[in-house]
């Protein structure tokens, strides 16, 4: 027996706009399924619409592909360079007799519906050139798919499951418009067959289209491909996902300083599922995925949701993929590049910086301390620390320090002595000093933080502090 076709899944982006959070799900899922199966996945750029399609957009689709680590083998195929193909396929089937020259007007169309109206049935058009005829001279065509008019087209979907239209209730879809160009029922039905396409996986707002492709691959003679239809996304309170919910582009995820390891496990969890899993790395979902585990009904959005995923993900880097997923961050936002011995303090206080950031922003406000150069303006928080009874408590500690040797056990000795001195709890000499040394509310422990910047920079802090 001959062993199963490989698996081929593809992409296909209209490039009209960013490439949104719906479309990288998608696209997502094509590329877990392709690297699931061992398969392929390829891309396709449908830019036939040449009024809204942009080179600017198509780039941006791409970027948002390579952000988030979905690669794509080959050169992405772009739908309009293939017209003429398109237009062979539908002569071909002229040829065969599945498809047909109508040379109805516009008046003609308008006025055979307004009359199936009239007579309370569906407006479907039907050709009288379905059949034949002597075709006016001169006069203008466009090619019809010669569908069948009784029986049923069936949608065997791997989410939807059996679906089924009446093929009554179809008409004969242009394949040709007038002018000879291909109709994007056309392209993607040739493109798909062309590229050796095996699954289609997409959103459910293309599932008629489904059957009325399904058609055009039975009038050109090919095999279909496997059709997932997956449920769209919907906002938190189940409406239909908007901008107000994060129907955003995915470089504004990137911006808000999402990793895009976190985003591929939480756009992988849109939808579908592996028993429990909520955390998972991009290995495992490979391991996992299968069209089985996508849900019938639609995930809902959740920020909240996300946040969590980012900030396991963000304690789940080692120091390595910390300051590589930071450097990159902070390019992409314009930044400075960090000195070698701004890296290596992060490095040394890793853990701690990376215990509560949710996202590579709270990652850098952790890490604030090192990466801003004295003197620096506490926020306003770290102000209200600094009062003058404060300051004049940090100011005797600042004696008590200039004689201490630097390391963590003498500090937490030094610093508790001191407070047990004043009489006050740890935590009360804690809040100012690390107002004082990170300018913030919110850093690693204060015995880390001045382990890290050493003696004489935490010494000028708090002398910058206290005058
Ligand atoms: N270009 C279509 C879209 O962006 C996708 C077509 C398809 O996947 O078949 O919605």
């Amino acid at each position: 027996m001959a062993s199963p076709a490989p698996v081929v899944t593809r992409f296909a982006p209209s490039p009209t706009g960013f490439l949104h959070i719906g479309g990288a799900r998608t696209a997502l899922f094509n590329w877990l399924y392709a690297r699931a199966k061992g398969g392929r996945f390829l891309l396709r750029i449908e830019d036939t619409d040449r009024a809204r399609s942009t080179p600017e957009a198509t780039e941006a689709i791409l970027e948002g592909l390579t952000w988030l680590g979905l690669d794509w083998e080959g050169e992405p195929i772009s739908q309009a360079s293939r017209a003429a193909r398109h237009a062979e396929v539908a002569e071909q089937m002229v040829a065969s007799g599945h498809a047909y020259r109508c040379y109805a007007t516009k008046e003609e169309i308008d006025a055979f519906r307004e009359a199936e109206k009239a007579a309370g049935r569906a407006p479907l058009f039907r050709s009288p050139w379905r059949d034949g005829g002597t075709p006016p001279e001169g006069a203008a065509h466009v090619v019809r798919l010669k569908a069948p008019q009784s029986g049923e087209t069936v949608v065997e979907d791997q989410v939807q499951g059996k679906v089924t239209w009446k093929n009554e209730t179809l008409d004969d879809l242009i394949l040709l418009r007038s002018d000879g160009t291909p109709t994007y029922m056309l392209a993607v039905v040739v493109d798909d067959h062309d590229m050796g396409i095996t699954h289609v996986i997409r959103g459910d707002d293309h599932l008629t289209n489904a059957a009325r492709q399904t058609l055009i691959y039975q009038g050109a003679g090919w095999d279909l491909p496997v059709f997932a239809h997956i449920p769209l996304i919907h906002g938190p309170d189940g409406a239909k996902l908007s901008k107000r919910h994060g129907a955003l582009g995915v470089e504004a995820y990137r911006d808000m300083g999402y990793l895009p390891e976190a985003m591929r496990n939480y756009l992988a969890r849109l939808g579908w599922s592996h028993g429990d899993d909520e955390f998972f790395t991009t290995e495992q979902a490979v391991e996992w995925f299968d069209l089985g585990g996508i849900g019938k009904s639609p995930a809902r959005f959740d920020f909240k949701k996300l946040e969590n995923l980012s900030g396991q993900h963000i304690r789940a880097l080692d120091d390595d993929g910390m300051i590589a997923a930071l450097r990159q961050f902070a390019a992409s936002q314009h930044m400075p590049e960090f000195t070698a011995e701004q890296e290596s303090q992060m490095r040394a206080c890793g853990a701690s910086l990376r215990e509560r950031a949710k996202t590579l922003p709270e990652l850098l406000g952790m890490a604030h301390f090192i990466l801003s150069a004295r003197p620096f303006a506490p926020d306003e928080k770290a102000s209200n620390q600094l009062d003058s009874v404060s300051r004049g408590m940090l100011k005797r500690l600042t004696t008590r320090l200039q004689h201490a040797s630097w390391s963590k056990p003498e500090l937490e000795s030094v610093i508790k002595d001191f407070a047990e001195g004043e009489g006050l709890k740890l935590g009360k000499v804690a809040q100012p000093l690390r107002a004082a040394l990170t300018g913030r509310t919110v850093s690693p422990s204060v015995f880390d933080v001045m382990e890290v910047i050493g003696k004489a920079e935490t010494l000028a802090r708090l002398e910058d502090t206290t005058g």
